[in-house]
């Protein structure tokens, strides 16, 4: 027996591919699905279902599919999960069946089905409760039955793209409305993006017969629908300003009409013929959206509804029209509406012959059930499905009278033999990207779906994603939106342009038919599926209700409804309409399960795109990275920066080359580039009290020309940055931030001036690329400043510790700042970053008499921590108040400032918090490690009361011994009191808390 029509169909048959399912080899054509090809090779089981294990098959013919996940491809090229509706035929191609051990056609697994019964919903949840000691063992053996496809072990082979695009006009969907919305808006001379997750425009059309018969009775102005399709496509593409993207399905749509669209590029080419990115992501701002996304058709719930060869209807025709497929031998179609009985004719005209339309409604009196009566077919009304026969294949089905009510069946089940089941209990509008985009769908009782609610951002539903199912309704509106929607951009006047002339039909009303009665005792029946992909019967909704769940959200979770792949796009409204049935509620006040991108599910591939290995994250070297190089220095990673960590002479260990480096700095002068500190420039009339509300200390009185030290916190009153902002003029600072925290800075600020002081004028400008820094210290850094900057006079008179002059260094224009993070005399030259290097060399030329050294990262945080002061980050951990630290000094009385009134509530004004102390090790040679517990007692029971950390430990060599900075509980309570630090090996160090301020606390040092 064939599966091929001898004709017709969109594929080419001149091109026939070979290709390979299970390790069979089959052959089929260009224009052909995977799903297409096997149905026509005759391959009904091409699953296993999720939990059960039962054989499945193909459902649908697009994104809604929930059965046909296929491993694609293999090494590195693998792609899981793959729908076979979705994946285009090519030569070569190699797919297999998941969830199934040793294969598709005899599952091991099956055995759990036939246990089915007693493992119904929250199974798991509570059969492996107990015994506890047990969970460790179940959950090896749960997560190896989990999960479909496997994901690839070795590195993808394939480059990904990603691409910013702005136009006026985003059309989602390139079916009849979207085609339409996207003529008007084009002809309109806006920008316009039409997008369509399929190889070919035309949507639903593309399931019509090419041609106008009393089969297929619908043109489109005199055309078919198909040419219709073909001369819209062929005008839109002609339109200079109109992009149209195939294969791209529009997955996220976020705030301010930006939608996120993944372009599959070559997917659909032989992996040996594929060029270029495999897929692209599109991240659009658009000026407006038009969504015609149109409908999906909804299955029915009867017993064995799951059988291989039950198929939705609109698959049914799609096979027929689209592929040439053949679905069976003689057929049945059970539908709750009209639109169904189109597949009966289509399936007539492809000679296979329909044995009967089961419909629950009294009498369907509309047009096309009217056609199906005059082709001689039986329709039976008011019946129902109860059971499909047939285990490997659906091999007929039991049909039974429905009650009045619709409660119940009646009278003896009449068997139909059949191969092929059509299926049909309406349609559920795609209001995915409407909810996404912050749109509630409302339900609509009269067409039995959800549909869009009003629109949040700029955006407008056209078709069959609108609850406006009827062809000319959905060119009219497609037309209408696309001409509102560029009018809204400022194209055209808005009125729609002329549309072609489209028949309307006569239609009977839907019957809404949620759950379809079983014939059976209760809970005795076969299973009845309402999500085929996860396995979820009525049964398990029903019995999630009389346990007690009455959220929509909660029932997913408790059973499963919705989850995986598929979303939910097929069973979701039926799942939600059993329940309210089950709570005795109403559809709307149950509501739907939440909308969420992605709409289908996106590669990795695509979402990481460029962004892998040395790509990850950008480096950022300083403009005196090279000069640093060439001077043996060795490298740390501090955020996104590459830091000169130490400089070592030949032979020198790390150790040595550090304490080199402190003890230059302390006695003579030393020299560090310092660019990496975060800067932000800030300009305008209510700086200085913007600077108050984001500093915990006042800035009003800071005179121009003077630096001021400042500490920032969070809402919670915990200290999150911190750095020294200068008065450069009246209504200018610059502020400086730690190297880490620049960009979090920059966009709190900016977060806090847009949102909550939007009256402030002040403009906040990232200006830490732009000026680099050589930080010059220690006592002799006067004269080598001096030096090289002869316009400024550096006495300590004339400029004295805490503020700022600007000159020249070298000839460059200089701002020079005379601040200090080692407690030593110092001053920081910033030039433009450009002649970074020239100064540079100037002050190194300078300082050569002084024996200027230069020095990195590890003795700056040496230097730094022997005067005990804090970096933010490693000392604080987001819970750490200015009082933690010992910087009651620093909060300013009678301002408000971020954090202010988190510093008085119970937690954080309570005794016995953790403090910052100083802690010296017993013995002056121990360095304790950073991270280090910090305990009371050396011999507690455990678990031992942790007081709590090291959180800074080096050797000083200038005290020639260690120091360690530490949050303990209570610190400053305990000052002299010894404390125990165990190490991993289990040796416990004793040290004492002492000050933080190891060297200098008088500050004489810096104030010469
Ligand atoms: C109940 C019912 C009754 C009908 N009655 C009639 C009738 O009486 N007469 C008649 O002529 N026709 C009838 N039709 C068929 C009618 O032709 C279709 O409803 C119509 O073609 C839908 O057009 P559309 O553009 O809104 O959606 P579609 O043609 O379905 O197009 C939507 C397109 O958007 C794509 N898409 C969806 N989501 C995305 C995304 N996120 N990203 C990219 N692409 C996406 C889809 O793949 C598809 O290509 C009926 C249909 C139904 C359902």
């Amino acid at each position: 027996m064939t599966y091929r029509s001898a004709e017709g169909g969109r594929i080419e048959r001149n091109r026939p591919l070979s290709f390979s399912f299970n390790g069979k080899r089959y052959v089929g054509y260009a224009g052909d699905t995977l799903a297409s090809a096997l149905l026509a090779n005759g391959v009904a089981v091409v699953a296993r279902s999720w939990k059960y294990h039962r054989p499945r098959g193909i459902v649908a013919c697009g994104v809604e599919e929930p059965n046909a996940l296929v491993q694609l491809e293999t090494g590195a090229r693998t792609t899981p999960n793959a729908r076979a509706t979705e994946v285009e035929l090519y030569e070569g191609l190699t797919a297999t069946s998941v969830n199934c051990w040793p294969s598709v056609d005899h599952d091991w697994m099956a055995l759990s089905g036939m246990f089915g019964r007693l493992m119904p919903a929250g199974f798991y949840y509570k059969t492996f409760m107990w015994p506890k000691s047990l969970w460790m063992r179940y959950e090896h053996y749960i997560r190896k039955a989990s999960g479909l496809g496997v994901a690839p072990a070795i590195p993808d082979a394939d480059r990904y793209d990603k691409m910013n695009a702005h136009c006026d006009v985003l059309v989602v969907g390139g079916g009849p409305a979207g085609l339409a919305a996207a003529l008007a808006a084009g002809r309109s001379g806006a920008r316009v993006m039409l997008v369509d997750e399929q190889n070919e425009f035309g949507g639903s059309l593309l399931r019509t017969a090419n041609a106008t018969t009393s089969i297929q009775p619908t043109a489109i102005g005199g055309m078919t629908p198909l040419a219709w399709v073909d001369r819209t496509v062929a005008e839109l593409a002609g339109l200079p300003e109109v992009r149209m993207l195939r294969r791209s399905t529009a997955f996220g749509y976020h705030d301010h009409n930006f939608v996120t669209i993944n372009e599959r590029r070559c997917e659909h080419l032989p992996p040996d013929q594929r060029n270029g990115a495999r897929e692209r992501v599109w991240r659009v701002r658009a000026g407006q959206v038009v969504l015609a996304t149109g409908a999906i058709e909804r299955p029915l719930v009867f017993g064995n509804n799951d059988r291989p060869g039950i198929m939705l209807a609109s698959a049914v025709s799609a096979y027929v029209n689209r592929y040439a497929v053949r679905p069976g031998t003689r057929a049945v179609i059970f539908t709750s509406n009209d639109s169904a009985y189109q597949s009966a004719l289509d399936l007539v005209a492809a000679g296979i012959p329909v044995a009967a339309v089961v419909d629950p409604r009294r009498n369907a009196s509309g047009a096309l059930p009217a056609r199906v009566r005059a082709a001689g077919i039986e329709i039976i009304d008011n019946a129902v499905i109860v059971n499909a026969r047939g285990r490997r294949r659906v091999r007929g089905v039991d049909v039974a009278t429905l009650t009045a009510d619709g409660e119940r069946v009646t009278g003896l089940a009449r068997t139909i033999a059949c191969d092929a089941v059509g299926v049909s209990g309406g349609w559920s509008p795609v209001v995915h990207l409407h909810a996404q985009s912050g749109g509630r769908p409302r339900y609509d009782e009269l067409r039995a779906c959800f549909v869009p609610g009003e629109s949040v951002q700029d955006e407008r539903s056209a078709g069959a994603c609108n609850g406006s199912f009827q062809l000319h309704e959905c060119v009219s509106e497609g037309l209408a939106a696309g001409a509102e929607a560029a009018r809204r951009t400022g194209h055209g006047d808005g009125a729609p342009i002329p549309g072609p002339a489209i028949a309307t039909t006569t239609e009977e009303p839907m019957r809404a038919l949620w759950l379809v009665p079983s014939n059976r005792a209760n809970q005795r029946g076969p299973k009845r599926f309402v999500d085929l992909q996860n396995d979820v019967t009525a049964a398990d909704i029903q019995l999630a209700a009389r346990e007690g769940y009455r959220s929509i959200e909660h029932v997913k979770r408790y059973t499963a409804l919705g989850f995986g792949t598929d979303q939910g796009k097929l069973g979701n409204i039926n799942g939600m309409a059993i329940l309210a049935q089950a709570l005795g509620n109403d559809i709307p006040s149950t509501g739907t399960t939440t909308f969420r991108p992605n709409y289908t599910p996106v590669t990795f591939g695509a979402i990481a795109g460029r962004d892998l290995g040395d790509l990850f994250e950008p480096i950022r070297k300083t403009a005196l990275h090279e000069w640093h190089v060439e001077h043996g220095a060795v490298f740390e990673n501090v955020g996104q920066w590459k830091r000169p960590w130490y400089y070592p002479k030949v032979g020198e260990t790390m150790h040595e080359a550090v304490n080199r480096e402190c003890l230059a700095t302390r006695s003579g002068v030393s020299i560090m580039d310092a660019s990496t500190l975060g800067k932000i420039d800030i300009q305008g009339p209510d700086a200085a009290a913007f600077l108050n509300l984001v500093y915990t200390n006042a800035w009003s009185k800071l005179a121009v020309g003077r630096c001021r030290y400042g500490l920032m916190l969070d809402e919670n009153g915990m200290a999150m940055d911190d750095g020294v902002t200068t008065r450069l003029a009246e209504n200018h600072y610059l502020m400086t931030t730690t190297t880490g925290g620049a960009a979090r800075v920059m966009a709190w600020l900016e977060r806090w001036l847009q949102t909550e002081w939007p009256h402030l004028k002040v403009y906040l400008t990232s200006v830490t690329d732009h000026w680099a820094t050589a930080a010059v210290v220690g006592p002799g850094s006067r004269r080598v400043v001096q030096a090289v900057c002869q316009d400024i006079d550096f006495s300590g008179e004339a400029f004295p510790f805490m503020s700022y002059r600007q000159g020249t260094a070298a000839g460059i224009p200089a701002r020079v700042m005379r601040i200090s993070f080692s407690g030593e005399l110092a001053y920081e030259v910033n030039v433009c970053a450009n002649d970074a290097r020239h100064v540079w060399e100037a002050l190194m030329a300078a300082g050569e008499p002084y024996d200027i050294t230069p020095y990195g990262t590890e003795a700056m945080h040496v230097l730094r921590a022997e005067k005990g002061f804090i970096i933010i980050g490693q000392d604080t951990d987001g819970s750490v108040t200015p009082v933690d630290l010992g910087m009651q000094w620093i909060i300013a009385k009678g301002k408000e400032f971020i954090g202010r009134r988190s510093l008085a509530r119970s937690d954080t004004a309570r005794e016995g918090r953790k403090q910052l102390v100083g802690l010296l090790a017993e013995d002056p040679n121990d360095v304790l490690p950073e991270g280090s517990p910090v305990v009371e007692d050396a011999k507690a029971p455990t678990p031992v009361p942790m007081l709590g950390h090291v959180t800074s430990s080096y050797f000083s060599a200038c005290l020639g011994r260690s120091i360690a900075l530490a949050l303990v509980k209570d610190g400053t309570k305990r000052m002299g009191k010894t404390v125990h630090v165990p190490l991993p090996d289990g040796k416990m160090l004793r040290a004492v808390v002492a000050s933080s301020v190891f060297i200098d606390p008088e500050g004489a040092r810096q104030n010469v």
